[in-house]
């Protein structure tokens, strides 16, 4: 399997990506997008105003007018001129540099406006454009040209037009740049490092811990898991913890049912066999004992073999989940009905009496010959546990949406310690018993999975020397109400 990058790595090249993201966007607005944005900003401050002056213009009073230009100079490093041709006046601070342009250079600014809805934005790369300026002047230390804005607007009052122009220098960014890059340089030595302590740190409270817990996974098919948890620093390593000690519990349990079964199969399996190989042995060397009993022994015995093989192949398939229930709507009392009559045989042999008392015409929806195999594995541990008291009653009774079936005997009864374990593989609570001719141990494993399937409650109650109850329920498709006796 090709080697996967390590969770140490992993996290060193996330933080690595973080780190150049990071630069990336210092780099891009301090260096990059400054002078657009610087840029920008100046245009919406000259913008802003040239409003408030326009407002002012239109108000047609001298002094509002001074007041906003020399608003305008104090709060946004501005400076305005503002021209009304018909009056002849021409205002604005002291020693603003629009004066410096020259009267036709006005009028083409206001031509230019006319053209474009009374409106005109320019930025002049070498100063304010004003012929005669000094190159000393225009040029910053770096040698970069000065650029600035000039806005010209044209406002129409009763008078006439008013040419109002509003200048903001644009200053050089290259000095400031420079600077950020230096700063930018020291940024990103600070976080390579940081990026580095973080990893160590990270690697200490993240990595190490699950390197520990892997290790001591390693043994875990052997059923061997060394707790990790004081290692275990957070939640999620906390629970890998927990999940891979139950885990080994689960596998220890696991191995110790898989050598119980294998020795208790192969002790049953033996039994059967050492029979037929005996009888076998004896009916060839002793020509007398041909006998139909003797043949009739070997005969059941192997019928006993039969069931065993055919329960274990069973409850395995059951539990891989490699059988589908075949469910169709069938009546359970007819059932009942026909599968007690096999059971007759021990009322005429042995004295038993077996009742049954069922609601007619019960009908359920579920796999018929599984439900079969269920009843049957009741009856049978009914029929092989009941001792001397030989009454065994069947019950089948409607119970709202339900039908609540129950096979009660009087016989040994379990101890109620025991009751958990019963439906456990290969669990018999008396090893001794000799009168299971189809016991194997897992009839009730089998019941549990054939009605964990159909999703049906199931259970027992018992008291021993008393007898037991085994019952299990099934949702009723429908039903008449008259009782049946058999
Ligand atoms: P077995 O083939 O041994 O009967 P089961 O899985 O059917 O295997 O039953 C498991 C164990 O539960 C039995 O060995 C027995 O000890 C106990 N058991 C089952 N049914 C009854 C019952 N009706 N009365 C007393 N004990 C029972």
């Amino acid at each position: 399997m090709k080697k996967k990058i390590t969770l140490r790595n992993k996290i060193a090249r996330y933080l690595l990506v973080f780190a150049g993201l990071l630069i990336g966007l210092l780099v891009l607005f301090q260096l990059v997008l400054l002078q657009p944005m610087y840029e920008h900003s100046k245009r919406q401050a000259v913008a802003r105003v040239m409003e408030s002056i326009k407002e002012a213009v239109l108000s047609g009073d001298d002094e509002t007018l001074q007041a906003s230009i020399y608003k305008a100079s104090a709060q946004s490093d501005t400076c305005v001129r503002v021209i009304d041709s018909t009056t002849d006046s021409d205002q604005g601070q002291i020693g603003c540099v629009l004066y410096r342009m020259s009267y036709s250079d006005v009028i083409e600014q206001a031509n230019l406006a006319s053209e474009n809805n009374d409106e005109y934005v320019t930025v002049l790369d070498h100063g304010i454009g004003i012929p005669g300026m000094p190159d000393k002047i225009r040029k910053d230390e770096s040698g970069s040209d000065f650029r600035s804005i000039v806005q010209t607007d044209l406002v129409d009052t009763e008078e006439g037009t008013v040419i109002v122009m509003v200048y903001a220098g644009l200053s050089p960014v290259n000095a400031t740049t420079q600077t950020l890059s230096r700063q930018i340089f020291f940024i990103a030595i600070i976080v390579v490092l940081a990026m580095l302590i973080l990893t160590r740190i990270m690697n200490r409270h993240i990595t190490q811990p699950l390197s520990a817990i892997n290790a001591a996974a390693k043994s875990l098919p052997e059923g061997i898991y060394e707790s990790q948890q004081g290692k275990a620093e957070y939640e999620e390593a906390q629970e890998l913890d927990e999940t891979l000690t139950q885990a080994a519990e689960d596998i220890r349990k696991a191995d110790k049912t898989k050598r119980d079964l294998i020795a208790n199969v192969s002790h049953d399996l033996r039994t059967p066999l050492a029979l037929i190989s005996g009888y076998g042995q004896m009916m060839k060397d002793l020509p007398g004992e041909k006998t139909d009993e003797n043949i009739q022994v070997i005969i059941d015995e192997s019928n006993r073999l039969t069931y065993l093989v055919n329960d274990l192949l069973d409850l395995s398939k059951l539990q891989e989940n490699k059988i589908t229930l075949e469910r169709t709507d069938f009546s359970l009392t007819d059932m009942l009905k026909k599968e007690i009559r096999k059971y007759d045989v021990y009322k005429v042999n042995e004295g038993f009496e077996i009742t049954l008392d069922a609601d007619e015409n019960l009908i359920v929806n579920a796999d018929e010959k599984r439900i079969e195999q269920v009843f049957n594995n009741f009856m049978t541990n009914a029929i092989n546990y009941s001792g001397s008291g030989r009454i065994i009653e069947v019950r089948a009774k409607a119970k709202g949406s339900y039908v609540h079936v129950e096979v009660q005997d009087h016989g040994e009864g379990i101890p109620e310690d025991k009751l958990n374990d019963i439906w456990d593989r290969y669990y018999k609570v008396d090893k001794t018993h000799v009168r299971a001719v189809k016991g194997s141990g897992i009839g009730l494993s089998i019941v549990k999975q054939v009605l964990e399937l159909h999703h049906a409650r199931y259970g027992v109650s018992s008291r021993v020397n008393e007898g037991s109850i085994f019952w299990f329920d099934l949702p009723l498709v429908k039903r008449t109400d008259s009782d049946t006796k058999a």
